[in-house]
């Protein structure tokens, strides 16, 4: 395998509290050394002056639709728009069809991602069979086969006493539980979140107490089981203090946030454009103030896309028809640095540690970081650069993001995954 040596950049490594001008060298898809004026003779050369050099990003959230739904994305497909958004791991959710969750289709997509994919694919097994909420899903034989996680997203696990048996199951396996906090019985019917706009549409609410009650029952039952507790795509005010008050506690309570929920409120949203409607819904101004401020503070632990991929004819239909979701791999750090970074309220070193360190330690991967010995996954980006979102260009086989034609202030420039440059902007 051929050399690669990265070169004058500045590197940002937050697993390593690096952050400095420096070379990186990459030898048989192993990261070497990170230092000053490093010789490599016979190496590739990348000239990073004026990018920040980072370990890969990790998105531990996304829906890649194979097996089941390979029109709208394959695992392939998937990859290729994540390496053009700077990822070189990916965590895909169960909810497939079949629904992975059992060591058959663990095996299945693992497979796949090692002949088809361009970056790392670490699936996350369900939690209960088919995603039902009855029973248990072969939670060990999935950990045995390569699952980082267990998760029913896209659904709730309802059940209490469920919920308590899958906290303690994964603890036994030592796995975290990622719950989609949703309380069904106060979002049913709802179509974007309640407030002042879903009034003055004519829409039904889904309200922040839908989130805050379901994440509050599932810290109690993560302080009585002990096991490790996190929360997907956490969107209200209510359950970032829920989250912050279990962590102050030293429970082992993480949550992950997603780019357009940091970005975008419910006001933001034209009227019935299904391209803004997901699960959980854009809340509202106050939501997306505390969620900037819960990262900034350290309460977030991750960025993570729900990369949610639909065909254009289900997003086509009448709103309240439509399917939850929207697209999100290539627009990430893009969004991320102008909600984030050039609003001044969360350094760059921040945003670093939220796409890598931060989801590398809740999943206890090897990824995340740029030291010697790591796989050479590998995230070049440059914090300031313009540039324009094409979804007709989108390497996703879906359209639906609410991201289309805008102009962003920073962006990746190159991936590279096991020392092999995946993507590069052209
Ligand atoms: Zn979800």
């Amino acid at each position: 395998m051929p050399k690669l040596l990265i070169r004058n950049g500045r590197v940002i490594d937050p697993a390593a509290g690096r952050d400095e001008a420096a070379d990186v060298l990459i030898e048989n898809g192993t990261i070497v050394t990170v230092g000053p004026a490093l010789e490599a003779p016979g190496a590739e050369v990348f000239e990073a002056a004026g990018l920040v050099v980072a370990p890969g990003f990790i998105d531990m959230h996304v829906h890649l639709r194979e097996p089941g739904a390979e029109h709208t994305e394959t695992i392939e497909t998937g990859s290729r728009a994540a390496a053009a958004g700077g990822f070189t791991s990916l965590c895909p959710m169960p909810n497939t069809s079949p629904v992975n969750d059992n060591p058959t289709v663990t095996r299945f997509i693992i497979e796949r991602a090692s002949r088809n994919a361009v970056t790392n694919v670490f699936p996350i097994g369900a939690i209960t069979r088919e995603s039902a909420g009855e029973k248990l899903a072969a939670i060990g034989s999935m950990k045995k086969a390569g699952a980082v996680a267990i998760s029913d997203d896209g659904q709730p696990v309802m059940n209490a006493r469920l919920m308590r048996r899958a906290l303690e199951t994964a603890m036994s396996f030592d796995l975290p539980v990622i719950q989609h906090c949703e309380d069904l019985t106060l979002s049913a019917g709802g179509d974007m979140h309640e407030g002042s706009a879903s009034t003055r549409l004519g829409l039904r609410g889904i309200p922040g107490c839908s989130e805050d009650v379901i994440v509050a029952r599932d810290i109690l039952l993560a302080e009585a089981t002990g096991a490790r507790y996190h929360v997907a795509h956490v969107s209200t005010r209510g359950s970032i203090e829920l989250v912050a008050r279990a962590k102050a506690r030293g429970l082992p309570v993480t949550c992950e946030a997603t780019p357009h929920h940091m970005s975008l409120a419910d006001s933001d949203m034209p009227p019935y454009d299904s391209n803004y409607k997901m699960k959980p819904p854009l809340r509202s101004r106050e939501d997306v103030a505390a969620l900037v401020e819960a990262i900034a503070s350290g309460v977030v632990d991750a960025i993570a896309t729900d990369h949610a991929p639909h065909a254009g004819s289900e997003k086509m239909q009448e709103f309240e028809r439509c399917p939850f979701g929207v697209i999100g791999l290539e627009t990430a750090l893009g969004v991320v640095l102008e909600a984030l970074y050039h609003t001044g309220k969360v350094s760059l070193a921040r945003v670093v540690e939220l796409f890598t360190a931060g989801p590398a330690r809740i999943l206890r991967l090897d990824r995340g970081t740029l030291a010697p010995g790591a796989p050479a996954d590998v995230t070049i980006f440059n914090a300031d650069l313009p540039w324009t979102y094409d979804l007709n260009r989108s390497f996703s086989k879906s359209r639906n993001s609410p991201f289309d034609g805008r102009t962003f202030r920073g962006g990746p420039v190159a991936t590279i995954v096991d020392g092999l440059i995946v993507w590069r902007r052209d």
